[in-house]
């Protein structure tokens, strides 16, 4: 019998509004017992892990990870990636199908998990293609990828733009109970912006693409669900109009539910200029709140600066708070990275030429709780809920809790830790982030699947 002790830790499980100091076993990969219930039942050979001073929650769960196998395993490879994602207290990545071959059919679901069985460090979801090829034409065979063993479809990097391919899509969907994830964007404005179209895209001379190219594919996105009563998820929101179309359709009881990434609510289109001191002039200077943490303690880095091109793009200043409010507010339910590797060769080109894409899974969880729960917009609990019950809820995951009988996946995370990210310390494959050298504020200790310690700091300290 395999059993962890762990013991004088606060426990947080926002999936039974539990938050006090108790003991967690965990016996068999899991959850065996909570409380002074846990030490009394523990067996004679149990192995105790001290985590006095940490919190325990359920393992995170990372809804939006480009894991890159098959096909792009230069950039990342389920081994790399979620070695990556333990190291961020990440014990579960749900891997987005537009790798190459892409995972529009059975055969490449199958290869994922089995490979992910082998080789992954920690739980890999796989999401389907809602279209073959992810091009967008013809509707990948929804049914054989729920047999399969998809938990959700999405064409992830790309959308669906044809709404009556999309209805038919959340059709079938719906009939296998599966919720259609879109990355919400219309090709008609994006078009090749390469920036978020403002003051900044004009005083670069860069591309814009305006906020609009997203709202407008969130707000088809309400009107289908309403349509078909599937439940769509919008993936990534980084633009104000977004939360607010959100905020009026979840009020209406309308299917719908939204993500967010720390790059979004931590960065604005500024930093592509290049330095923090023009933080100061686009709105509130950032971390207002976060202890040390000023825009003079901010380092600063070369204009066009490629680790700060994503796709949906920083935005700006109010669309940042936008999404903060909304966070704070219930409107967007899950938090998530959106890891997306690529080579330093592909990153080391001009800004036009680029890929979309930095990497998170290290990074978000501190920048989660440096913008939300250092400065008080959210609880610890109601953070967690976001990483944990909030999408095991949405792909109807027997995990993100820690109720007697789930399974023994747990992370460990002191909030208060103040660590820097530094490039020779990643696990990714890929070194394109834009926070190596930030003072960073909370972090994972220990990452715990079915039981057993998958990645602790006690074995690989970081650097503070
Ligand atoms: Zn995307």
């Amino acid at each position: 019998m395999n059993s962890l002790l762990l013991t004088g830790g606060r426990v947080i499980d926002p999936a039974n509004r539990f938050d006090a100091p108790a003991d967690l076993l965990i016996v068999d990969g899991k959850i065996a017992a909570l409380g002074k219930a846990a030490a009394a039942q523990a067996p004679a050979d149990v192995e105790k892990m001290d985590v006095s001073g940490l919190v325990v929650c359920p393992g995170l769960i990372d809804l939006h990870v480009h894991l890159r196998e098959p096909g792009q395993t230069a950039k990342e490879t389920i081994a790399s990636g979620t070695a990556a994602a333990a190291r961020g207290g990440f014990t579960s990545v749900v891997c987005m199908p537009n790798t190459a071959p892409a995972i529009d059919n059975a055969g490449t679901v199958a290869l994922i998990r089995e490979r992910a069985a082998k080789q992954g460090v920690v739980n890999v979801f796989v999401t389907g293609a809602i279209t073959k090829g992810i091009a967008g034409e013809e509707l990948a065979p929804i049914g054989g990828l729920k047999r399969a063993g998809v938990v959700a479809i999405t064409d992830d990097g790309h959308c669906v733009q044809n709404n009556e391919l999309m209805r038919r899509a959340c059709e079938y969907a719906k009939m296998f109970d599966l919720p259609v994830m879109d990355h919400c964007q219309d090709y008609s404005l994006v078009t090749d912006g390469v920036m978020h179209e403002g003051y900044w895209s004009t005083a670069l001379g860069l591309r814009g693409w305006p906020s609009a190219g997203e709202e407008m594919i969130v707000a088809r996105n309400i009107l289908l669900a309403e349509l078909t009563g599937a439940r769509i998820h919008c993936q990534h929101l980084s633009a104000a109009g977004s939360v607010q179309l959100l905020r009026e359709a979840k009020k209406r009881g309308v299917p719908i539910s939204g993500e967010a990434c720390p790059h979004h609510f931590t960065l604005t289109d500024a930093a592509i200029a290049g330095s923090e001191k023009f933080w100061a002039e686009d709105g509130k200077p950032i971390f207002p709140d976060a202890g040390r943490q000023t825009p003079d303690a901010l380092p600063s880095w070369p204009a066009y600066d490629t680790n700060f091109k994503m796709n949906p793009a920083l935005r700006s200043a109010h669309d940042r708070e936008a999404i903060l409010d909304g966070l704070a507010d219930g409107t967007i339910d899950i938090l998530c990275s959106d890891h997306a590797p690529h080579c330093d060769y592909e990153k080391e080109v001009e800004f036009d030429y680029a890929p979309f894409g930095i990497t998170g899974l290290e990074t978000g969880l501190a920048l989660s709780l440096m913008q939300l729960y250092h400065t008080k917009r959210l609880s610890l609990t109601d953070l967690i809920a976001k990483y944990t019950v909030a999408p095991a809820r949405l792909l109807r995951l027997s995990k993100g809790t820690l109720s007697v009988g789930a399974d023994g996946d747990v992370t460990v995370l002191d909030p208060d830790r103040e660590w820097s990210f530094d490039r020779s310390a990643t696990a990714s494959k890929s070194l394109n982030n834009p926070f190596y050298g930030w003072t960073l504020k909370g972090r994972a200790t220990a990452a715990i699947v079915d039981g057993k310690k998958v990645w602790s700091e006690l074995n690989e300290p970081v650097a503070v």
